[in-house]
């Protein structure tokens, strides 16, 4: 038989958005997979859920849990699974359980509903058509440069979890990369009675954050600003290296154009006005 393993989403905060859905699921689910029973046992007593069987399911007990979830399944149950708070798999448990659980053969389905990194985004007034998850950084190391030169590079809007002693240096080193001017909002606590978002440059933040804010927070960056368009002297300048490097016109035009981003057509007509350069025959 072939069964199901349902990812339910709970609220970020306020119980209210606890959906309809996700409470038929947890009160139907032969199974609950959660990262803090004692946690997940308040939310089920909100909800009204009574004599559910909560498995307890972190990062290092994913692998073994996977084995008695498939057991489960194989029975053809629907099997939930929940994390502390929003998506699962979302900077939490999950994308391991559901990978096994497809590699066995069985359904995954999905009860949507609150994810912190989309509500901040939303919410931000920052650019939401294109944007990148970061989750968290790595706190030091080459990884966290690495990952830091990226988010300044990176045109589309970027989003990041945080903690709040750790809020201000970010901001620090992100001001650092991408510029103080670039604009950011730090998301704070939000649907919670403390719900806050502050806008403002990376400099501005980052002073804001020298308190140390409290409680939870997402972090959401304006992307890299495009490139201004090459102008003509630039590309003279740029057909004159290829030029005097022994290029022809033809193949200076052609470099020129895709190192500048520029039109192939515009790039050679500036490379016919360059006296003493060699035209081949065509
Ligand atoms: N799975 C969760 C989700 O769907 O958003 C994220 C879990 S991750 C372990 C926890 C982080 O999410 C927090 O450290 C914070 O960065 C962010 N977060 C969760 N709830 C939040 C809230 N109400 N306000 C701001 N940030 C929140």
């Amino acid at each position: 038989m072939t069964g199901t393993l349902v990812l339910v989403a709970t609220p970020i905060g306020n119980l209210g958005d606890l959906a309809p859905r996700a409470v038929e699921e947890l009160a139907g689910a032969a199974l609950i997979c959660c990262e803090d029973t004692r946690r997940t046992g308040r939310l089920l007593a909100h909800a009204g859920v009574q004599g559910a069987r909560l498995r307890r399911v972190d990062d290092h007990t994913e692998a073994r849990a996977a084995t008695e979830v498939i057991e489960l399944l194989a029975g053809g149950a629907r099997v939930a699974l929940v994390s502390d708070a929003g998506t699962p798999g979302v900077s939490d448990p999950g994308a391991r359980l559901v990978d096994a659980v497809l590699e066995a053969g069985h359904n995954v389905s999905v009860v949507p509903g609150p994810v912190a990194a989309v509500a901040a985004l939303v919410a931000s007034g920052l650019p939401t058509d294109r944007f990148v998850f970061e989750g968290f950084l790595p706190r030091k190391g080459r990884e966290r440069g690495a990952r830091l030169s990226a988010i300044a590079a990176e045109p589309r809007t970027t989003v990041l979890y945080e903690s709040p002693n750790r809020i201000g240096a970010t901001l620090t080193a992100l001001a650092e990369v991408c510029g103080g001017e670039r604009r950011a909002v730090v998301a704070r606590e939000i649907t919670k009675l403390h719900e806050e978002f502050v806008r403002g440059s990376l400099v501005e933040l980052a002073a804001w954050a020298a308190s140390t804010p409290k409680g939870e927070i997402v972090l959401v960056v304006e992307g890299a600003a495009p490139a201004p368009e090459a102008t003509d002297d630039d590309v003279v300048a740029a057909l004159r290296i290829e030029l005097d490097g022994g290029s022809s016109r033809r193949d200076a035009a052609d470099s020129v154009a895709s190192m500048l981003g520029v039109g192939r057509r515009r790039v050679y007509e500036l490379a016919l006005g360059i006296p003493g350069a060699v035209t081949p025959p065509s």
